[in-house]
């Protein structure tokens, strides 16, 4: 029998998951430094008979849970627990209390709805195989998912199948958007230092100047974009951050320039397309203006790649969960990224999004706004499709 989860049947566990993500929300904790929400996060699912590892990647928790009817199958529902290095400009009562330190990514609301899925499907084991509650630390830029694969994450916690769930403000709440294929982009920082003599900004015929050069390239690198990828793939290059010379000597040609910035594609191929082309393009103008360039190409995190059939899984989840006419199937791609994609290289997967709140709903700031919050309306609309995706995966064959 099909079963329809709606997040009314957890409408019991409201105000207590308000509550947790309200104190974790006051609480904010970085990269590698979440102990006080691990703890909070071990203590209850150890509360409801949920067995608890901790320490993968220092601060993270992984709860497993084995259904009530026997199977084989094992699958791996995935929260992060970080906040970012940024200073709250909310005022409400559970601002941060911490300075710099603030959940403006909606990772308080990630832990929370993956804890109050782990409540009920504690309470209610109606599945045959095993789920495990994986809490990761670090998502923001230093890899948390990443560094609990390489300590064993799959090792200890082998899974058949992965899934993640992020909150998109500005999607209407109650609505679920996903794609099959690449979801998010991979992101990778470059540094290009251009080095020639310098000298004298009356004579530049007497040296080399690093400054033209570089000004080159900065025009050059969308040439990369324009003619080197197909028109059928997207790639973005962008740049973050230039340096020379010093603000008190502008009769002074530099002899060092330092450009660097971000790459980002949604395929392997294009990926590294971005990387040669880059060192390339760099090489050859500095080459014609008597320069060099030394070029690094840092790979941070993949793109994010939802398998086919765990993404048909995750839509029919968020279709019982808020029904069907609620669930975009076929998402645009974002080129933002997300360390999940380091789980999605090892395992089939599916990461979805969770409406936080449409431009009508009011208060609908970005992530990573200072004014962000994460919208505790959804959180028993996230944790039902938890729950739906246990069933779905693990209850329904059976
Ligand atoms: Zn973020
Ligand atoms: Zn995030």
């Amino acid at each position: 029998m099909t079963k329809f989860f709606t997040p009314d049947k957890l409408a019991t566990f409201e105000s207590d998951l308000t509550s947790i993500r309200r104190d974790i929300h006051r609480h904010p904790e970085t990269a590698f430094e979440e102990q006080r929400t691990a703890q909070i996060v071990a203590e209850k699912l150890e509360s409801w008979g949920i067995a608890v590892h901790r320490g993968l990647a220092t601060t993270g928790v992984v709860g497993t849970l084995k259904g009530k009817r026997k199977g084989q199958k094992t699958i791996g529902l995935r929260a992060d627990m970080d906040a970012l290095h940024l200073q709250e400009k909310n005022e409400f009562e559970h601002a941060s209390v911490h300075a710099n330190k603030m959940h403006a990514c909606g990772h308080d609301g990630h832990t929370t709805m993956l804890l109050g899925a782990a409540r009920h499907l504690a309470a209610n084991p109606d599945f045959a195989g095993t789920v495990h509650f994986i809490f990761q630390p670090a998502e923001e830029g230093l890899g948390g998912a990443r560094v609990m694969i390489e300590e064993g994450l799959f090792d200890k916690f082998d899974c058949d199948a992965v899934y993640g769930m992020h909150n998109m403000p500005g999607y209407r709440s109650g609505h679920f958007a996903i794609r099959a294929g690449a979801m998010l982009a991979s992101s990778d920082s470059w540094q290009i230092v251009f080095k020639g003599t310098g000298g004298h900004g009356a004579m530049p015929d007497r040296g080399t100047d690093p400054t033209w050069v570089a000004g080159q390239f900065i025009v050059a690198v969308q040439g990369i974009i324009g003619r080197n990828v197909p028109s059928s793939q997207n790639a973005v290059l962008s740049v973050g951050h230039i340096a020379a010379g010093s603000a008190g000597s502008p009769n002074v040609i530099p002899s060092e320039v330092l450009v660097s910035g971000t790459a980002r594609s949604f395929s392997p191929a294009i990926r590294d397309l971005l990387e040669r082309r880059l060192a390339e393009v760099a090489t050859a103008i500095a080459t014609s203006g008597g320069c060099t360039a030394e070029c690094k190409y840092i790979r941070r995190y993949p793109a994010l790649v939802n398998a086919a059939d765990q993404t048909a899984i995750a839509v029919e989840a968020a279709a019982r969960t808020v029904g069907r006419d609620n669930v975009n199937a076929n998402a645009t791609p974002v080129a933002g990224a997300e360390d999940f994609a380091f789980m999605l290289e090892k395992k089939p997967g599916a990461y979805i999004m969770i409406g936080n709140g449409g431009p009508d709903e009011g208060g609908c700031h970005n992530v990573h706004s200072p004014l962000y919050d994460f919208n505790d309306k959804i959180l028993t609309t996230g944790a039902a499709y938890w729950v739906n995706l246990v069933q779905v995966e693990l209850g329904d064959a059976a």
